[in-house]
């Protein structure tokens, strides 16, 4: 299976899902860029299965109408979405560990609550597909759950495959990981392995290229959302004068911090 990310909006993504002339969106924030990938030349033009839905922001949501007028596939959330009836089009709803089929493939359901409370991952193929939960380098805002909800969420995620490619909603690489830079460096616990990544991500992006796809480990070792019990991490939520011992709390301060950085 072939993933295509479909930059959309100001720093949006949308992914197309390929296999075998066909294809599954995820996330089509808006319709135009995601009618081009699935007309692309190269494939040979692409037969639309289905869209699949992390959650219910517009910016992920709003080319389902669009690409329904042309493509009338099944357009697949979470239960909780479809129970509050807030995305246009939606005809299926998932709950935790559902599976979807694709292309003699199977996607797998994890819901992770918190960014929203409808919030869902989707795993197929070696591929993770986090939304606003999961970022490169770290994590959405809290919008509609708990900081611990939130965390529980990231600790689902943290437990799977670290080889799984992760595909997040948003090009925040770079901020984020200058974030994370910031407080393992004022904590005095300066990670190199986070520094090298933001170097790697600002050449990325200076070539033009996206920052996202890489392994679920690059995560586990950079990411400071995932890393409550790391020493740097800790070390920084102490500084703000959380318990270093209580990993709700360490996540919170950290979290916090984001929001007004
Ligand atoms: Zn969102």
């Amino acid at each position: 299976m072939n993933v295509r990310t479909i930059p959309c909006l100001s720093d949006n993504y949308a992914y197309v899902l390929v296999q075998d002339g066909h294809a599954v969106v995820i996330d089509p924030s808006e319709e135009g860029p995601v009618t081009v990938a699935l007309g692309d030349p190269a494939l040979g033009g692409l037969v639309l299965d289905a869209i699949w839905l992390t959650h219910h922001h517009w910016d992920h949501v709003g080319g389902v109408e669009g690409l329904l007028a042309e493509h009338p596939v099944p357009v697949v959330g979470s239960r909780y979405d479809l129970d509050q009836d807030r995305i246009i089009g939606q005809t299926v709803a998932v709950d935790d560990g559902a599976t979807l089929p694709f292309g003699g493939m199977t996607a797998r359901i994890h819901t992770v609550p918190g960014h929203t409370l409808g919030a869902v991952a989707i795993e197929i193929a070696g591929n993770l597909f986090t939304g606003d939960t999961l970022f490169a380098g770290g994590c959405g805002r809290v919008f509609e759950g708990t900081l611990p909800m939130m965390r529980a969420s990231l600790a689902k995620l943290r437990a799977l495959d670290p080889a799984l490619r992760v595909w997040c909603g948003h090009e925040y690489t770079i901020k984020n990981l200058e974030f994370a830079e910031a407080m393992s460096a004022e904590a005095g616990v300066p990670e190199p392995a986070v520094s090298a990544r933001l170097a790697e991500a600002r050449a990325q992006r200076a070539r033009g290229e996206t920052t996202v796809g890489h392994p679920l480990a690059d995560e586990l070792a950079t990411n400071p959302f995932l890393r409550w019990d790391a020493p740097a991490v800790r070390a920084a939520a102490a500084r703000m004068g959380a318990d270093p011992d209580d990993p709700d709390a360490v996540f919170a301060a950290l979290r916090n911090a984001k929001d007004r950085w």
